[in-house]
């Protein structure tokens, strides 16, 4: 017999050994040994007091084996013989799309601009020591995309619980730790996913795929409304019948190759706006209501914030406890920050974006005359104005948190995680008044909300501009764009996803439907 129950287990308790199972039995009023297994299904943690509890749902087997198989089988075929997909871009979203490729038995053909992990590895030791941006090859390009120099969150407002449940189970089967299929806010980490990104790799070779790195797509040749090929770079020409493009939302020379081919995109609102940094302690202490050192089984508390201000909304983004600040420019000129952390986030810092709605049917006039391109123009001059504004390399244009919100430059910066370096500059009054004002009103606010978080020993580092795309490529109920047969727009890109999850899904779907009467 299976059972599956809620416990409460106190810090106090968590310590113990057994405790579920002892928990379990007295609940149950079985005795302990008719118990065979417990299988954790999910496990939270309860800070909204002092006492903090663990909330655990776990199945308990009770004189009944408990089986070892997940709920999910994939099957790989060989495909090295197979009809291609083409897919452009290696992030989550073409990573997935290969992968379901495969089990449908169709040869994935990857097409990706940047490197494989090991080699990118070195041009992010360029940015952060020599301030140089390869422009195909740093935070946000190159292989497993965006998501794997990041914080690797799991987090997913996808109501379709069993696709992602199938994409955590292929985490793990690519060497993500089973803990994520447990935790109510799971995350890998950016020292383990690298190595869930080669061994993906390594997958989809294994079964015929191909991927080639270093394969920057230039341009789609388009006849009588079908994609017949692709330009590479290094002056490929590749037939093609199916496309998936999977560039994600910095690719922006492929936004302008679309408008410029006439080929149907649409603006998008999105957010944009700063990162904040604290010391960690302090976000621990104000959410686990202790004064200094958090509890050893407590991991590095996060926080998740947001407010209506100005009938738009403030709100925390990809917050990173134990985290660092990184150099996410996809090009020289430009500055932009996002955060990451590694699995166990125990760097004493903790970084969120804190961002505002940019609602681009009505914040952006003097942004009209670039028609669907005006978001990404307004974000382009905003990183541009992070760059002049921080010393005209990857340092970025930094200010206390009480400086900004009392409108003065800081006289100095507290340290911070961020390895290009901090300057001190003036965002409250170089940030447009738009995202500037609506700033300094929500961390006044979310100052009310947590006692301590309004500090003069947080910084605010400029900026957060990549929150998510600022262009939708429209598609069709069959997810085809609507006027290029065969051409397949997908993931953070084309506006379907919004973090590593969803993009991973929407890789999925997008495979499903390309190969429809291939
Ligand atoms: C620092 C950082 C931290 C993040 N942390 C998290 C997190 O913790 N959790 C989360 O859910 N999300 C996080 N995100 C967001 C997440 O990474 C993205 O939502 C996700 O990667 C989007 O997936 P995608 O496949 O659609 O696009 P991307 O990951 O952007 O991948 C697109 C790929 O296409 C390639 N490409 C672009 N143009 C071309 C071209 N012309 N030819 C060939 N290839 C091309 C790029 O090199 C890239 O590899 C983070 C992002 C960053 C930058």
């Amino acid at each position: 017999m299976i059972k599956e129950i809620q416990l409460r287990v106190t810090l106090q308790e968590e310590k113990q050994d057994n405790i579920l199972t002892k928990k379990s039995a007295k609940f149950l009023h079985i005795d302990q040994k008719d118990i065979t297994g417990i299988k954790v299904l999910r496990k939270s943690i309860d800070a909204r007091t002092s006492v903090i509890i663990f909330n655990y749902k776990v199945a308990v087997y009770i004189k009944e084996q408990m089986p070892d198989s997940s709920a999910y089988a994939f099957n790989y075929k060989d495909v090295s013989d197979a009809k291609a997909v083409h897919i452009i871009g290696f992030g989550p979203a073409g990573m997935y799309a290969a992968l379901r490729c495969i089990e449908l038995g169709y040869k994935p053909v990857v097409l990706e601009r940047g490197k494989n992990v090991q080699d990118r590895r070195r041009d992010l030791k360029a940015i952060n020591r020599e301030h140089y941006v390869n422009e195909d090859s740093n935070y946000c390009f190159g292989e497993g995309g965006a998501g794997t120099y990041s914080d690797g969150k799991l987090y997913t407002r996808s109501l379709k619980r069993g696709d992602v449940r199938r994409i955590f189970e292929n985490l793990v089967l690519h060497g993500a730790t089973e803990q994520i299929l447990i935790d109510a806010h799971p995350h890998i980490g950016t020292n383990k996913l690298p190595k869930v990104v080669q061994n993906i790799r390594e997958t989809i070779l294994k079964y015929g795929g191909e991927i080639h790195f270093k394969s920057r797509v230039i341009d789609f040749i388009i006849k009588d409304n079908k994609i017949k090929a692709i330009h590479l770079q290094n002056n490929i020409e590749m037939d093609v019948e199916r496309v998936i493009l999977a560039t994600g939302h910095s690719a922006r020379d492929i936004f302008y190759l679309l408008h410029k081919k006439n080929i149907a995109l649409q603006a998008k609102s999105f957010a944009m706006g700063v990162r904040v940094e604290h010391p960690q302690h302090i976000i621990d202490s104000i959410q686990y209501h202790c004064s200094s050192e958090h509890h050893e089984l407590l991991p590095a508390a996060s926080y998740s914030l947001v407010h209506q201000i100005n009938d738009r909304g403030v709100y925390s983004f990809c917050m990173c406890p134990g985290g660092f600040i990184v150099p996410a420019a996809t090009a020289n000129g430009e500055v932009v920050v996002n955060g990451m952390s590694p699995s166990k986030r125990n760097n004493p810092f903790a970084n969120s974006g804190i961002v505002v709605e940019i609602n681009v049917d009505k914040d952006l006039p003097k942004y009209e005359r670039f028609g669907v391109l005006k978001g990404l123009e307004y974000q382009k001059d905003l990183e541009r104005l992070a760059f002049t504004s921080g010393g005209r390399n990857q340092t970025a244009p930094a200010q206390r948190l009480t400086d900004f919100v009392e409108g003065r430059l800081s006289n100095d910066l507290n340290d911070t995680s961020y390895q290009p370096g901090l300057k001190s500059a003036p965002l409250h009054s170089l940030l447009p008044k738009l995202i500037g004002g609506r700033l300094r009103t929500g961390f006044k606010v979310f100052g009310n909300k947590m006692k301590g978080y309004y500090t003069t020993e947080a910084n605010i580092v400029g900026v957060e501009s990549r929150t998510s795309s600022p262009v939708t490529i429209p598609r069709n109920d069959n997810l085809e764009h609507p006027e290029v047969e065969g051409f397949f727009p997908c993931g953070e890109g084309g506006g379907y996803a919004g973090g590593i999850i969803s993009a991973a899904m929407d890789g999925e779907r997008c495979a499903e439907a390309a190969v429809v009467g291939l």
